[in-house]
């Protein structure tokens, strides 16, 4: 990707395509154009060696005329604030499109996780949560985990948000954050709830379309949170992993990859690449191979002009959020290779964080089973309705789901009237 490239405009472009589709009301075109706030911060965190160093994170919230604000934290050291304000725009759509009441955020914070230690960056996750202060709460805005934070960040939030409060007031705070651990207040279901909802999707267009999952040989990029629980479902429906790439290099087995043991290997330390019974092969050749479904699990603009053209799966399920360029899709178009796109694929994750935060309202605790027949019958629906909406309006699914977004916002503006 260009220097200049933006994933804001790349996201902008997607939702102002769908609103041209059926003429947005130009107020709402025009609210929708920036994001609400925008909060850039830069905080201090003594390291293990005592030295002082100095850190920048963003939370960005684009509109909560829905619901609170929504979305991920994400360290990762190429976050800035360009791809968070796109993040935070792609929350808004998904959590229109699927049906939960919420608006859009995402935050995030320019480090490399894996090179600090756990003291530093539960260090780094309290005094980030504390310069934020207020521009979180329950109520207000809800931080949940992104790529390089998990169940143990989001319990770190929250203990420190908590801590900023009244004694009395405390524990009715703990929905502050989702996606945090069993024991202090997560949902069942919660950590694997977006891979979940990448084959629940799956699972919908391949009813529609006669396409067997039975045998099929599907390729994931990114082996964590929602590459692996993605894979490991995927391969219950009798489907076969046969490569993952992640940011170590790339592995296949055409004759299948045991999605478990390669986490149990990969959790105790080990490079995916010294798995055994696996060749290495280099990441160009991971988009060459054949397959007949793709998921890009890892972070966004990795299929793009130059790799597009060799893809030969026929479905690509986008478990990460952005992960194909313009250009990359207008290529996968013209070849005829379906998107089920991010707003869609991914949205399992902020639909079991809706029931987190549900629960912690009302001091409950659901079943998995509860958990995950909801979170079927809402992704179903989200499904259902993206593919009715494409092929009323000829269009493809991407610009499907945005046009089901908008009109829900549109709707609400439309009801409640602009103020004042
Ligand atoms: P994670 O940190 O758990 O895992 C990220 C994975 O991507 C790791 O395996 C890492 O090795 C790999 N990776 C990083 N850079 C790579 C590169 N250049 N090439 C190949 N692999 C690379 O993150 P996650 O929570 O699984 O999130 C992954 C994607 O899914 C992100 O786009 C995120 O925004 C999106 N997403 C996550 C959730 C969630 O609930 N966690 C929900 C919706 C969308």
């Amino acid at each position: 990707m260009s220097k200049t490239f933006s994933l804001y405009k790349q996201a902008t472009n997607q939702w102002q395509k769908a609103a041209d589709f059926f003429e947005l009301d130009r107020d709402v075109r025009t609210i929708l154009s920036e994001p609400k706030n925008e909060v850039s911060i830069n905080f201090p965190v003594r390291m293990d060696n005592h030295e002082l160093r100095l850190f920048r994170g963003h939370r960005i919230q684009h509109n909560n005329i829905l619901g609170p604000f929504k979305g991920g934290i994400r360290f990762h050291p190429m976050v800035n604030h360009d791809e968070v304000k796109a993040l935070a725009v792609w929350m808004t759509f998904k959590c229109a499109l699927v049906g939960v009441p919420f608006g859009g955020a995402k935050g995030g914070v320019t480090v490399d996780p894996g090179e600090l230690s756990a003291g530093e960056l539960m260090r780094l996750t309290r005094r980030f949560t504390h310069a934020l202060g207020g521009n979180i709460g329950p109520e207000y805005d809800i931080p949940a985990p992104d790529a390089g934070t998990n169940a143990k960040t989001m319990a770190i939030m929250m203990d420190t948000f908590m801590n900023a409060q009244s004694a009395t007031n405390r524990n009715a705070q703990r929905h502050v954050v989702t996606g945090k651990t069993l024991t202090v207040g997560g949902s069942l279901g919660r950590d694997k709830a977006t891979g979940q909802g990448v084959v629940y999707v799956l699972k919908a267009w391949a009813k529609e379309h006669n396409f067997d999952l039975k045998g099929a040989k599907f390729a994931v990029q990114g082996y964590g949170n929602v590459g692996f629980h993605a894979a490991h479902i995927l391969e219950k429906e009798g489907a076969i992993l046969v490569a993952v790439q992640d940011h170590t290099g790339s592995i296949s087995n055409l004759k299948g990859i045991d999605a478990q043991a390669l986490k149990t290997f990969n959790l105790s330390g080990n490079p995916i690449t010294s798995f055994e019974k696996v060749e290495v092969i280099s990441n160009q050749d991971f988009f060459k191979l054949p397959i007949d479904i793709l998921i890009p699990a890892a972070l966004e603009g990795q299929i793009h002009k130059d790799n597009a053209h060799d893809i030969q799966a026929k479905v690509i399920a986008e478990g990460a959020n952005g992960p194909t360029t313009s250009e990359g899709e207008d290529i996968l178009n013209q070849k005829g290779v379906v998107i089920l796109p991010d707003l869609l694929a991914n949205a399992g994750g902020v639909t079991v964080s809706y029931f987190e935060w549900a629960q912690n309202k009302t001091s409950s605790q659901w079943s998995l089973e509860a958990v995950d027949k909801r979170l079927l019958e809402m992704m179903n629906q989200a499904y259902a309705h993206t593919s009715e909406v494409a092929k009323d309006m000829k269009t493809d699914l991407r610009t499907a789901s945005y046009i089901a977004a908008l009109k829900r916002i549109s709707y609400a503006y439309q009801e409640r009237g602009i103020f004042p």
